[in-house]
């Protein structure tokens, strides 16, 4: 047997304490299934103001109070707080990094309802950045591996080649730096750079700086030992493309040998219909003929008729563009001409919420919205839906495709990135497991419901497709392995 590994897992983002995307949940999902394989991983995130000491208990580490932590020109402090996430058996041990000014506030990037991130999002990603490594040597806890999570921890694998490059705490530790969107870059003007005390020879295309702006996801990308990417398609697609790979394709391309896909999994645990407590009646693949009373739950919550007849087509999202609302606006006149319900959970762009709020008051018996950020009402939109649409210009890997595959829930979706490595093509035949895409264009989009709405009347074959979906194996236990022969490969080098 090798020896267990020590790992931190660090991100801006962790399911149950912070979350405003799949971020949130691959960033305790994937420390659960580590540990499950027998290593030690912790996971340290900022301590927002809105994450209840009350409700998770969270305590302070006597001696990781008062951590000096340079910014700029001033040295802020950093307090130590402590409380966990838990799996099957074991207990996580999950550090959050305090500070009054810089996470004192409502919002994880932004306000709510405000329209811009806030000023000072260097700052605090700064702090944050060697704030975890400040507190790694006081807790005296040397982690083999760090691994880091997007633009908000992008600064943490260049201080480890810089500032603390001769520091023996940090000598053997490697960083591993996870992409879970290409388009979140964290990009400040030129000033922002003195803030991070990085040495002024690394403010060049060589090294933190991208089209004249100081990059912390560029920084990650640049300085880190490994970088990986949530699925295979997408780590193609942010090399090949100029527009997927959001102006660093070059680096990407570059580092191309370095960087691997590895795809999320889903967490069994909290995503499963035969024992999610938020939905009105539990079922399997067994007692699928169940998951028609979450539908009438569904509708009831919504106030729309039922009809065990008419499918409901559900949607979960961000509403951000990235995620092709504007291709469903193009058909929904169309579309609300079948027998068809359509329900969306979303939260985002004010602009969006009153373009479908005009449309449902056109289609009052057909449309449910509800905006906002609501975790019950997404278990519940999964488990009372027929079908799931996922219409993405473009999806890292996505979740929801495969949360609605695990639900019997048939995802209709384009073909890119992880919803394409996910989700297979129905091609008759009892076989597959949702509707694919290709072309960005409204018009392939309504084929591929209109393909669906069809086969929803053909109810001994649709069940076989939700089977299909049903039985897959997305759970993390293999891409968990993969990250550990990956963490060991890079021991080696
Ligand atoms: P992304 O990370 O790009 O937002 P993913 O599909 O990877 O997309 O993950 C989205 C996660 O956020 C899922 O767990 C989904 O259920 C959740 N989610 C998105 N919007 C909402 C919302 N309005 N209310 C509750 N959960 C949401």
């Amino acid at each position: 047997m090798s020896k267990p590994l020590n790992i931190l897992f660090v991100s801006s983002e962790v399911d149950p304490f912070a979350k405003t995307g799949g971020l949130a949940d691959v960033c305790s999902a994937l420390p659960k299934a580590i540990k499950n394989l027998g290593h030690e991983v912790r996971i340290m995130m900022p301590r927002y103001k809105f994450i209840s000491e009350w409700k998770f208990k969270l305590h302070d580490i006597i001696r990781l109070k008062d951590i000096p932590i340079q910014v700029g020109d001033s040295t802020e402090v950093g307090n130590v707080k402590s409380s966990f996430i838990t799996n099957q058996k074991d207990k996580i041990q999950v550090y959050f990094l305090d500070n009054e000014k810089y996470f004192g506030r409502d919002g994880l990037y932004q306000s709510p309802n405000a329209k811009s991130d806030f000023k000072d999002n260097d700052e605090r990603f700064v702090f944050f950045a060697r704030g975890v490594l400040e507190t790694l040597k006081r807790l005296g806890w040397q982690p083999d591996i760090l691994h880091c999570n997007d633009w908000q921890t992008g600064l943490i694998p260049s201080y480890l080649k810089t500032i603390y490059a001769d520091d023996p705490f940090f000598k053997p530790v490697k960083t591993i730096f996870t992409i879970h969107n290409m388009a979140y870059q964290g990009t400040f003007p030129p000033e922002s750079f003195a803030k991070s005390g990085l040495p002024q020879e690394v403010y060049r295309a060589e090294g933190v700086e991208a089209y004249g702006q100081f990059n912390f996801l560029k920084t990650g990308l640049f300085y880190a030992d490994i970088i990986t990417t949530v699925s295979k398609k997408y780590a193609d697609e942010i090399c090949n493309s100029d527009n997927l790979g959001a102006g660093l394709n070059g680096l990407l391309a570059h580092r191309r040998k370095d960087l691997y896909g590895i795809p999320n999994g889903i967490d069994d645990e909290l995503w499963n219909p035969a024992t999610d407590n938020y939905v009105f009646r539990k079922y399997d693949q067994k007692s699928i003929e169940a998951k028609v009373e979450n539908k009438k739950a569904l509708l009831e919550r919504f106030k729309l008729p039922f009809d065990p007849v008419v499918p409901v087509l559900g949607s979960i999202s961000r509403l951000v563009e990235q995620k092709g609302f504007d291709l469903l606006e193009e058909i929904l006149d169309e579309l609300m001409k079948e027998d068809v319900v359509f329900i969306l959970l979303g939260s985002g762009d004010k602009k969006t919420e009153k373009l479908y709020e005009n449309y449902r008051k056109k289609y009052p018996k057909k449309i449910g919205l509800f905006f906002g950020f609501d975790v019950e009402l997404a278990h519940m939109v999964e488990a009372g839906s027929d079908m799931f649409l996922m219409p993405s210009r473009y999806e890292p890997c996505g979740l929801n495709q495969m949360y609605s595959m695990r639900y019997g829930t048939i995802p209709i979706v384009r073909a890119t990135g992880g919803l394409d490595d996910t989700v297979e093509d129905y091609a008759g035949g009892g076989k597959g497991t949702g509707f694919k895409f290709e072309a960005y264009d409204s018009k392939e989009f309504l084929k591929a419901i209109l393909r669906a709405v069809k086969l929803f009347q053909q109810p001994d074959e649709w069940k076989k497709i939700m089977r299909n979906g049903m039985d897959r194996d997305f759970s993390w236990g293999h891409s968990a392995k993969e990250y550990i022969s990956l963490y060991r490969e890079l021991l080696k080098r």
